[in-house]
C-alpha cells in the first residue's frame, strides 16, 4: 500500500485495510485461528501466534492505528492497563526512576504507587502544568516521564510542548495517555513523544462493549514493547480485534459531534445559577483554554462539573437526570454520569484528592451521541430539584 497522505476521516476508513482485499470482503475477516501454518519465520517473536501479537486482525489494527497519530508503528492490546503497565515495564527496570503527572488515571495512579516499588521502581508525582517545578525532581537513574493529554476528572492540560522538550534534554522516554483526547483531537508522535497510550475501550472502540489497549510510537521502542508483550501476554483476541475495528470506523463521526455536543453542555451548565463550576477546556475561562486551542484539534467529549448546593444536591441531581446511565468508564455512544470521588478515583486517600481538587461533590460526564438538546432539557429539569 502506497503512502496515505489523506485527512483522517478518510484514513479511519481506508487505513491498514488488507491490500489487496481478502477475497474481496470490504470488512476484514475474523482470524479465529491461534497459529498459523511456519512459513521459514526464523525469530520466537516472528512466528505468527495470537499472543505473539502478529496475525491478521491484529496487524491490520497496528496498522490503523499508527497511520491515525502519524506514528511510526502500532501495537493493540487486551485492554488499556495492559498497554500501560507493558509500555512502562519495557522501558523502566529495577533502580530506574518514573517522573509521573501528580493527577493519573486511578489504575494507572494505583500501579504507580503500590506495584512499580515491589518491582525496583521509583517515582515521583509532578505538576504537569508547572514545568519549572521538574528538575529537582530529575535524579541520575531517571528514565521516563508519563503524562495524560488532559487529566481525568479535573480536565487540565499539561504543557506538553515542554514535557516533550524536557524528556529530549533529559535523555528520557515520554509516555502519554491520549485516551481522552483520542487521535481525532491530538495526536502526540506529532508534537515528539515517544509513547502514546490508549484505552480502545473508551473513545476508539466507542461501543462500551469490549476492552482494548493500543500503544503507538517509535517503531523501535514498539518493537520492544512487543517482546515484553509476547511475555506478559496482554494480547488481544481476533473478536475483539474485530469490534475494534468497527468501532474505529465511526470514531471520527463520533468524536466530532461529541466535541460539539460537550461545547453546548458546558456553555449551558457555566450559565446555570445553580452550578458552582465546570470544568471543560473549551471553556474560555478554564485555565488552560489557550493552550488547549493551540494544541488540540477539538476539547473533547469528557467535562466536569459542582453544583453549588454540594454532594447532597450532586446526588439529587444524578438521580433524577433519565437519559445518562450511571456507570464508570467513558467515551461510548451513551451519556455517562459518575462521581470520581466514589468510582475512578477511589483508591486515592480522601487527602489527595483533595489537593489535587477532587471534591466529593464533583460529577464527571461522558458525552454520548444523543440529541444534545434533549440532555440539556434532561438536566435543566434535574438541576431544578437539585
Ligand atoms: N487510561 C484512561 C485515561 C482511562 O480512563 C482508563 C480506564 O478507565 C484506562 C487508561 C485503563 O483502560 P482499560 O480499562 O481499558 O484497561
Amino acid at each position: 500500500m502506497g503512502k496515505r497522505t489523506e485527512r483522517i476521516e478518510t484514513k479511519i476508513v481506508h487505513a491498514g485495510e488488507p491490500s489487496p482485499r481478502i477475497m474481496g470482503a470490504v470488512n476484514i475477516p475474523i482470524f479465529q485461528s491461534a497459529m498459523f501454518e511456519y512459513a521459514g519465520e526464523t525469530n520466537y517473536h516472528d512466528l505468527k501466534y495470537i499472543r505473539l501479537n502478529n496475525t491478521p486482525n491484529q496487524a491490520a489494527l497496528g496498522q490503523k492505528l499508527a497511520a491515525l497519530e502519524n506514528g511510526q508503528r502500532g501495537i493493540v492490546t487486551s485492554s488499556g492497563m495492559a498497554a500501560i503497565t507493558t509500555a512502562l515495564l519495557t522501558i523502566l527496570s529495577s533502580g530506574g526512576h518514573l517522573l509521573a503527572q501528580n493527577c493519573l488515571y486511578g489504575g494507572t495512579h494505583d500501579f504507580v504507587t503500590q506495584d512499580l516499588g515491589t518491582l525496583g521502581i521509583s517515582y515521583d508525582f509532578i505538576d504537569a502544568k508547572d514545568p519549572s517545578s521538574w528538575e529537582s525532581k530529575v535524579r541520575s537513574n531517571t528514565r521516563a516521564i508519563y503524562v495524560e493529554t488532559m487529566t481525568n476528572p479535573l480536565l487540565e492540560v499539561a504543557d506538553h510542548r515542554a514535557v516533550v522538550e524536557f524528556a529530549r534534554s533529559h535523555g528520557l522516554v515520554s509516555f502519554i495517555d491520549n485516551t481522552f483526547a483520542t487521535p481525532i483531537n491530538f495526536r502526540p508522535p506529532e508534537f515528539g513523544y515517544n509513547l502514546s497510550l490508549h484505552s480502545c475501550t473508551k473513545y476508539l472502540n466507542g461501543h462500551s462493549d469490549i476492552v482494548a489497549g493500543a500503544i503507538i510510537g517509535r517503531a523501535d521502542l514498539i518493537e520492544k514493547v512487543k517482546h515484553r508483550l509476547d511475555h506478559f501476554g496482554g494480547s488481544l483476541d481476533p473478536h475483539a480485534c474485530y469490534l475494534l475495528h468497527r468501532g474505529i470506523k465511526t470514531l471520527a463521526v463520533r468524536v466530532h459531534y461529541q466535541n460539539a455536543s460537550a461545547m453546548q453542555i458546558a456553555t449551558f451548565l457555566r450559565n446555570h445559577s445553580s452550578i458552582e463550576k465546570v470544568n471543560y477546556p473549551g471553556l474560555k475561562d478554564h485555565p488552560q483554554h489557550q493552550r488547549a486551542a493551540e494544541l488540540f484539534d477539538g476539547f473533547g467529549g469528557m467535562l466536569s462539573f459542582e453544583l453549588k448546593g454540594g454532594q447532597s444536591a450532586a446526588e439529587r441531581f444524578i438521580e433524577r437526570t433519565t437519559i445518562p446511565i450511571i456507570a464508570p468508564s467513558l467515551g461510548g455512544v451513551e451519556t455517562l454520569l459518575t462521581q470520581p470521588a466514589k468510582t475512578s478515583h477511589a483508591g486515592m486517600s480522601p487527602k489527595d484528592r483533595k489537593e489535587l481538587g477532587i471534591t466529593d461533590a464533583l460529577i464527571r460526564m461522558s458525552v454520548g451521541i444523543e440529541n444534545t438538546e434533549d440532555i440539556i432539557q434532561d438536566f435543566d429539569h434535574a438541576l431544578k430539584a437539585a
